[in-house]
């Protein structure tokens, strides 16, 4: 084994601790809940939580629960359940940004009394203007200057709901002419008459995300405020607010890029919009990019870790290939997947040459590598199912499936010999007669005419029935909402296929929910956990197109 080299931000938390700066690393993950989680909250958590894990530190689940408008109970629970589901234990209790209203308030007082933030009457497009842009300076408010009592007395109002929402705000008294444009007066806290799905009307004034992070970071104890690149020109006003503050601790803020993924959309927003306008089935259908999606296809806690793992931390954004998701998935039922035969579009075979009154048991693998799953019994009997696409009348050598006058293995059983091609009034084929070759279980045939292919196969006499859902990717472009794109323009209209009438071997009748297996020769599927009856939602083909 080869030792991988430290992140950056391994190494400076290890530099940190070296040198004694903290007692133990706190880091926090901290997910607004107005949406399900996606791919990419996945690197964020694999990262929090690996990093507290890796360096014996602790990790706190916080909900960044600023903005009551858009935020829900049932996203708390789901996020709850995805950061569990993939393998990790917050510090504590989950925790609120909305539980430190009461001080984060004290807070915004204690900057009136010290002349660094004021009630501001601006209306929105005004502020806009008096914001100024890159190019030009932005200028003072007319209401900077007012006293530390008027102020006082004016955010009291505010607090007191006697303001409509936007007649004020509260900014802090920075520096109108800073280059970083989060630095002119930033907006503190705004009206919003809200109720908030925790603290219910106790507040119609709400913190925003620039007064709330650093602030709670610094209650909590966090040493290292990990979060993506967009944040970078904010870092300037949570050092700001945190040396202007009374807080208990001096966390700092680091910034690491944020993943893409090729063929996807990792937007909450976009993701939300896909919802409500029922181009998917839910947050958790099959094809989404959340956590919930991939658990419900088939996805393993363990393939999106190692994926993560695999993709590393950068300081830059980037576009990582989905197919390397795939190939942390197939890797991962590869080894651990048992084994199953299914047959997807089912086509009848008569052995005519075999009684009409046997059935015999055969013997195979649970998994060709992993003798500690358990081995699979295979009924056995005159008429079986092979897929239509496993048969042609006629065919050139590249086909090795069955063909009349030639041969074909069925796995783990007979060599068998196509005869007839049975045909219905319109012509089409609904049978095949075919003979075994006596002996071939196991062994090659007496006469030394071998099979050139093996094909799966289920005994029509016992048999499971199930519906398979078949998914590919959920947008045919690679870069579906980049520049100009609108993303619901490259929708697959093929990502889904539903194929109502599959067989399968009998022990399919008592997969537990989600679990995983490959269908010989078919791909990895697992049993959907939402359909009543039995479903079978394809997580991934067998062919590899990454080449990493
Ligand atoms: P979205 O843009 O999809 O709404 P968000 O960043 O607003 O995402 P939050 O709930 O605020 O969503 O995110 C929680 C944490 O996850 C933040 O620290 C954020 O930086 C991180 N995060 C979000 N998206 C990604 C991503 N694509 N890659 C890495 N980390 C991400
Ligand atoms: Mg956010
Ligand atoms: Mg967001």
């Amino acid at each position: 084994d080869t030792v991988k080299p430290m992140n950056f931000l391994q190494q400076l938390i290890k530099a940190d601790l070296d040198a004694g700066k903290h007692a133990k690393v706190v880091t926090r993950f901290p997910p607004e809940p107005n949406g399900y989680l996606h791919i990419g909250h996945a690197k964020s958590i694999c990262l929090n939580f690996g990093l507290a894990e890796e360096f014996g530190g602790e990790c706190n689940l916080r909900f960044d629960d600023t903005n009551p408008a858009k935020e829900e109970q049932q996203y708390i629970d789901a996020i709850k359940e995805d950061v569990t589901w993939l393998g990790y234990r917050w510090a504590g209790d989950v925790r609120y940004a909305s539980s430190y209203f009461d001080t984060l308030y004290e807070w915004a007082i204690h900057l009136i009394q010290s002349g660094h933030a004021y009630v501001c009457d601006l209306s929105p497009d005004e502020a806009r203007e008096y914001r100024g842009t890159l190019k030009h300076t932005g200028k003072n408010s007319p209401y900077r200057e007012r006293s530390a009592e008027e102020n006082q007395a004016l955010f009291e109002k505010m607090k007191a709901g006697e303001f409509d929402e936007g007649a004020c705000v509260l900014r802090a008294k920075i520096d109108m002419a800073n280059g970083n444009i989060n630095m002119r007066d930033p907006i503190l806290y705004r009206i919003r008459k809200q109720l908030h799905h925790q603290t219910g009307d106790k507040w119609c004034i709400y913190p925003n995300y620039d007064f709330a992070h650093g602030q709670e970071d610094a209650i909590e104890g966090v040493t290292h405020s990990i979060c993506t690149l967009e944040f970078a020109d904010h870092r300037p006003l949570y050092n700001w607010l945190i040396e202007h503050l009374p807080v208990p601790s001096q966390p700092k803020q680091y910034e690491f890029g944020r993943l893409n993924l090729n063929y996807t959309v990792t937007s909450k927003r976009k993701l939300k919009q896909l919802v409500d306008e029922e181009h998917v089935d839910g947050w958790d259908d099959p094809r989404m990019p959340t956590i919930a999606g991939y658990r419900r296809r088939g996805y393993t806690p363990g393939a999106l870790r190692k994926f993560c793992e695999m993709i590393g931390v950068s300081k830059s954004d980037g576009v990582v290939d989905v197919a390397m998701l795939e190939h942390a998935i197939r890797d991962d039922l590869d080894k651990n997947a048992p084994r199953a035969m299914c047959v997807l579009r089912p086509l009848k075979v008569i052995l005519t040459n075999y009684p009409e009154d046997k059935t015999e048991l055969l013997n195979a693998p649970g998994h060709p590598q992993r003798d500690d799953l358990p081995a699979r019994t295979l009924p056995f009997g005159r008429e079986i199912f092979i897929d239509e696409d496993d048969f042609r009348e006629e065919a050139n050598k590249k086909y090795k499936r069955l063909v009349i006058g030639k041969r074909v293995r069925l796995r783990s059983a007979y060599i068998i010999e196509a005869d007839k091609a049975v045909k219905n009034e319109a012509g089409e084929i609904i049978a095949v007669e075919a003979r075994i070759i006596e002996n071939t279980v196991g062994n090659d045939p007496e006469d030394g005419i071998k099979a050139k292919g093996v094909i799966q196969w289920v005994a029509a006499h016992d048999h499971a029935t199930f519906e398979v859902r078949l998914y590919d990717r959920l947008f045919n472009d690679p870069s579906p909402d980049s520049g100009d794109k609108n993303f619901l323009d490259f929708i697959n209209p093929e990502s889904l296929t539903v194929l109502p009438s599959c067989v399968g071997e009998k022990g399919l009748l008592n997969a537990a929910s989600t679990a995983a297996y490959q269908f010989e020769r078919e791909g990895y599927f697992c049993r959907d956990s939402h359909a009543e009856t039995l479903v079978f939602n394809r997580t991934i083909s067998l062919r590899d197109s990454w080449n990493g």
